[in-house]
């Protein structure tokens, strides 16, 4: 603040300009350049407009239970009626297909599609983790139909499921990436989304005020690349897959131990999640588990599942009093429950 307490879009910005910088040699290979903003849906919402501009087509491809954000673009490619009907007409152009299902992507992609969107993994669908090759086959199908492939990263990215990016589990550079969330390290809000020198020139070559927000937060620049600095420092992708690992075994104990309500335990790295045969369960153990201390997520498309995705620095002590508090919580709940489900 000292150095720079006014943040004007008429300020060249040194800040800005290192994170551009630092995010372009750490992205899947070709995102050269990034677009700065405030949130999730915000950086789908250019990278869904970047896709038509730089292809001049309308159609855009999402998936089932997709969760991109809540602004008319993001909603619209987003994949849950509920969030979406009080809302229409949303934005034209946008289908949706089951996620991981390759063949049913390839019959929806046209020479009328600007692009594909896809969570590497869906976190708010319910923690789904696509089968092997599916990003890859997504990559092929775009070249093939000339439209691009959008990797929205907003809660895969930056270390979370035990890679810098998720794309990298299968060595797949999309030709959009959007960012948020942990971007900011937990105390700012900014969002990104990056993508391709061909891309950036058809967006941006003739005007470059086609696309514009002013993020005001010189802070959430410097606290970027501070997040930047102890992810790779502490090697924190790393440790959010051998933590992970852990966490997840702990879980798979839990349900063995009750499957009348566990139904599934399943996520990488640290991004994991329990599905409960009926979606009571979990907001009965979410309630209980906060009595114990820990907070865990619902999932916004999907109520069957509950989310563990605890900061990448959570230590091992804090792995099993985490374990101990969700069977404890679970006995609580099924307690609550008993005679009720059948
Ligand atoms: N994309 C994904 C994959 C998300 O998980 C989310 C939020 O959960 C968003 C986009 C929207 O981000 P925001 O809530 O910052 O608008």
């Amino acid at each position: 603040l000292d150095r720079m307490p006014l943040s004007t879009r008429t300020f060249f910005n040194q800040h800005q300009a290192e994170l551009a910088e630092r995010l372009a040699t750490l992205a899947p290979k070709g995102l050269q350049y990034s677009f700065f903003c405030h949130s999730g849906a915000e950086a789908v919402e250019g990278a869904l407009k970047a896709a038509r501009a730089a292809t001049g087509r309308p159609g855009i491809v999402s998936t089932e239970g997709a969760f991109h954000g809540k602004t008319m673009g993001a909603l619209s490619a987003s994949g849950r009626p509920k969030y979406k009907q009080q809302f229409e007409p949303l934005v034209p152009g946008f289908t949706h297909v089951p996620y991981g299902d390759a063949a049913a992507l390839e019959a929806a992609v046209n020479s009328e599609t600007a692009a594909v969107i896809l969570e590497p993994i869906q976190g708010e669908g319910g923690v789904i983790v696509p089968p092997d090759g599916y990003l890859t086959a997504a990559r092929g199908i775009c070249d093939r139909a000339g439209a691009l492939l959008i990797l929205d990263e907003v809660q895969t990215g930056l270390g979370r499921t035990g890679r810098m990016f998720a794309a990298e589990w299968e060595g797949v550079s999309p030709d959009l990436m959007t960012l948020a969330k942990a971007l900011g390290g937990g105390v700012e809000s900014i969002g990104a989304f990056m993508g391709t020198a061909e891309v950036w020139e058809k967006l941006f070559g003739e005007n470059p005020t086609v696309h514009t927000t002013t993020v005001s937060s010189i802070l959430a620049y410097r606290a970027a690349l501070a997040t930047l600095d102890v992810l790779e420092e502490e090697r924190l992708p790393q440790r959010a897959l051998e933590v992970g690992e852990r966490l997840a075994a702990g879980l798979r104990q839990v349900r063995d131990a009750h499957p009348n309500a566990i139904k599934d335990v399943r996520g990488r790295g640290l991004l994991l999640g329990v599905e409960f045969h009926h979606e009571d369960y979990g907001l009965l153990t979410i309630g209980a588990l906060a009595k114990h201390g820990v907070i865990v997520a619902y999932t916004l498309n999907n109520p069957k599942v509950m989310r563990f995705e605890p900061p990448l620095i959570i230590s091992e002590s804090q792995v099993g009093a985490v374990i101990s508090a969700f069977e404890a919580a679970l006995t609580e709940a099924e307690a609550m429950l008993s005679g009720i489900l059948v």
